[in-house]
């Protein structure tokens, strides 16, 4: 249930509204837009809903009470209207430019990183990416070079003044990546694991929410709900491909997913058309797909020598490649915003499932 005030609430009336809300064991959550108080009833209320509602609408600086179906409740736009907007640094995602997120899958060598941040900077990436904690599906392929990574990570930042990203795997590693990350990854194998979710939520600092292997939207922004509630509002989804029956491709990209979730959250969306293809020769074109359909950034997997990769190898660009790609994603994403992106729908339009056939 979100309570919309009216534009002249004062504080006092807003603080009516939290009492009642508090005095019934829930929580108000608040989201001061650009005119109005929007307040977010969290927690269950069960049979008493109709009742707070009708004792919430009386109050004369409610200007409206809306109930939601959604389980979701911080990420969706009824409770937030405006676009959220992800500030690192100097870099700004969601605010309608296009974030290039680039990298080698994993860190391996400081003169590996730095080769390829140097070069992914020139072509005009604003964001490292780099993983120095790898989850690996097999126990016996490289893991990652871990803390040497995290630093190997900081000094290309030091060099290049690109922010980073890179993965956090455990509830217990977040304190200390996030004394060297700039954006906390949240890897695919992990976007339901609620008290890592958690951990990053506490931290304040930006997360990169990866979409699981299976899991549907509404998964994916319950987990995003876990990180909001916990108190950080700047998270940043990305598609990177579901499984399906499909074996030509590692995953199968889910490109409607972007304005799906552009009509449902006011979070920003990336593609990482890296992951979602596991071949090389497809990112390009899934990349200019993603701009296409409005993506806020892509997240892209780059090696100078990508045959002698220690991970996603057959999926990383060279680094002349990851020019041409920049090259081509630019005039497409130019030609998709002076379009605008489309109005909010109705909710009704919004519903789970669909017409099959
Ligand atoms: C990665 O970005 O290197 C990665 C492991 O991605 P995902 O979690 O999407 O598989
Ligand atoms: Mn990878």
């Amino acid at each position: 249930m979100f309570v919309v005030m009216a534009v002249e609430a004062t504080e006092a009336e807003l603080n009516a509204v939290r009492s009642i809300v508090l005095e019934e064991g829930l929580t108000p959550h608040e989201n001061r837009g650009g005119e109005r108080v929007v307040i977010a009833i969290l927690g269950e209320a069960g049979a008493r809903l109709e009742r707070l509602a009708d004792r919430l609408g009386a109050l004369p600086a409610v200007e409206s009470v809306t109930r939601t179906t959604r389980p979701f409740k911080l990420a969706s736009r009824e409770f937030h209207a405006e676009d959220t907007i992800v500030r690192v640094g100097d870099v700004a995602i969601g605010d309608g430019s296009f974030t290039l997120m680039a990298g080698p899958c994993a860190v391996e060598s400081r003169e590996q990183l730095f080769e390829t941040a140097d070069a992914v900077k020139a072509a005009g990436a604003t964001i490292l990416r780099g993983g120095a904690f790898k989850p690996r599906t097999s126990p016996y392929s490289f893991q990652g070079l871990g803390l040497a990574g995290l630093r190997f990570l900081a000094e290309a930042r030091e060099r290049t003044g690109l922010p980073v990203v890179t993965e956090v795997m455990e509830p217990g590693q977040v304190e200390h990546v996030a004394e060297y990350a700039d954006i906390l990854q949240i890897g695919a194998r992990n976007m339901q694991n609620y008290s890592l979710l958690m951990g990053v939520g506490r931290t304040g600092r930006p997360v990169l929410l990866k979409r699981g292997l299976s899991g549907t939207i509404e998964e994916w922004l319950m987990a995003a709900e876990y990180v909001l509630s916990s108190g950080n509002p700047n998270v940043i989804l990305c598609e990177r491909g579901i499984r399906t029956f499909e074996t030509y491709t590692r995953n199968t990209l889910d490109l409607a997913a972007v304005p799906l979730l552009h009509q449902l959250t006011h979070l920003p969306v990336v593609v990482d058309p890296s992951h979602a293809t596991g071949k090389r020769w497809l990112v390009k074109p899934l990349a200019v797909g993603a701009a296409a359909v409005g993506a806020d950034g892509i997240l892209v997997e780059v090696h100078p020598r990508p045959d002698e990769a220690l991970s996603d190898g057959e999926q990383s660009l060279t680094l002349a490649q990851f020019a041409e790609l920049a090259a081509a994603v630019r005039p497409i994403h130019e030609a998709v915003r002076a379009q605008g992106r489309a109005d909010v729908l109705a909710p009704s339009v919004l519903r789970v499932g669909g017409d099959k056939h």
